[in-house]
């Protein structure tokens, strides 16, 4: 019996490895308040230039890269406009609420995704009783969408009509790798869309801990005070950013190996009768039946047979493919789910 724990809840679980500790504990490091860390400069530089973009800010999480857009993006009684599903509104503890006084308006879209007809008719101009949109969001991939990717022109089509309407355009693109691995579109034709962009090291990269948000070089002093008000000034940084600069260099193109883990996933579970999304990228979701096993026993007794898999509604699991798991892994968290779900 394999008694390794297959951790299939997140991708935020990997763990470094000695050549990205390596590289981690030997970075050249500075005051990043003081602006003096080299390593964070060398990854907000790398970040912006993957993208096309000019300015680049390293931020100790997804949240607080999200956030620091949206509040520069929305004035407090504001309104942002995105999927209801979206990260933004479901995971960040209604931070943009809470820190920005940020009124959201939100339409459910099937597997997250924003249809420019729907978005069209959500976008408003305010007046004196009616409150104005000031920026739209997307998120690529899309997370409770099951890892769910915006064709280009859906997202041309976006940016076309929200620019139209004279308003700003943010990318929660934690996973916007994985969007590029699936479908070979470049960084660059991503970055070119977007007003802000907040894209993660430590989901699918691997990365310990760390995100970059990409905006407009006129938010530079606005958004380091934003961040800095926010708890997210860290000093010697530079010890983070080195293992995302490794991340950068080694684990972007190996994320098609995690796309055909989660195929197998999929095939496996399918093939065993039970109800899943077709995955685009690392992420599959499970639609447990309308009786037997709860999610809640489900997640035990694969926690039994030392499986870990994500609760993501009372009767919808999420596994999520990553560095640290393998098809041998898979192939045994396949079977114990599918021995877990069936009464
Ligand atoms: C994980 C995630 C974030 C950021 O989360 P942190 O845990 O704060 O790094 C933002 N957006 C999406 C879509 C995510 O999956």
């Amino acid at each position: 019996m394999n008694r390794t724990y297959v951790d299939l809840r997140s991708d935020t679980v990997t763990k470094p490895g000695p050549a990205m500790r390596a590289a981690m504990a030997n970075a050249d490091v500075g005051d990043d308040v003081y602006g003096e860390d080299p390593t964070v400069r060398a990854l907000e530089d790398r970040v912006a230039e993957l993208f096309g973009h000019s300015f680049a800010l390293f931020a100790p999480t997804g949240v607080m890269a999200n956030q620091i857009a949206i509040r520069l993006g929305v004035r407090p009684g504001g309104e942002l406009v995105l999927d209801a599903d979206a990260h933004i509104v479901a995971h960040e503890d209604a931070a943009a609420a809470w820190h920005g006084g940020i009124q959201t308006r939100t339409t459910l879209s099937p597997r997250g995704l924003l249809d420019p007809a729907d978005l069209a008719r959500l976008i408003r101009v305010g007046n004196p009783y009616t409150v104005g949109t000031d920026l739209v969001a997307v998120e690529q991939t899309h997370n409770r969408g099951g890892g769910s990717v915006y064709p280009l022109d859906r997202l041309v089509a976006i940016r076309d009509l929200v620019h139209g309407s004279g308003l700003r355009l943010h990318c929660d693109g934690a996973r916007i790798w994985n969007a590029h691995a699936a479908t070979g579109t470049p960084l660059r034709a991503y970055g070119e869309l977007f007003d802000t962009l907040s894209v993660c090291l430590s989901k699918g990269l691997g990365a310990p801990a760390g995100s970059v948000v990409l905006l407009p070089a006129e938010y530079e002093a606005d958004a380091r005070r934003m961040r800095h008000r926010m708890g997210g000034g860290l000093r010697q940084a530079g010890i983070l950013a080195a293992g995302g600069l490794y991340a950068l260099d080694h684990h972007i193109e190996r994320l098609v190996e995690d796309h055909e883990r989660a195929r197998e996933l999929y095939t496996l579970l399918t093939d065993a009768g039970l109800t899943v999304t077709e995955p685009e990228t690392n992420i599959v979701l499970v639609e447990l039946g309308a009786t037997g096993p709860d999610t809640a026993e489900v997640v035990a007794r694969c926690h039994a047979e030392r499986v870990s898999v994500s609760a993501f509604g009372p009767r919808l699991l999420r596994l999520v493919t990553h560095l640290d798991v393998d098809a041998a892994g898979c192939a045994r968290a396949a079977a114990a789910i599918v021995r877990a779900a069936k009464d």
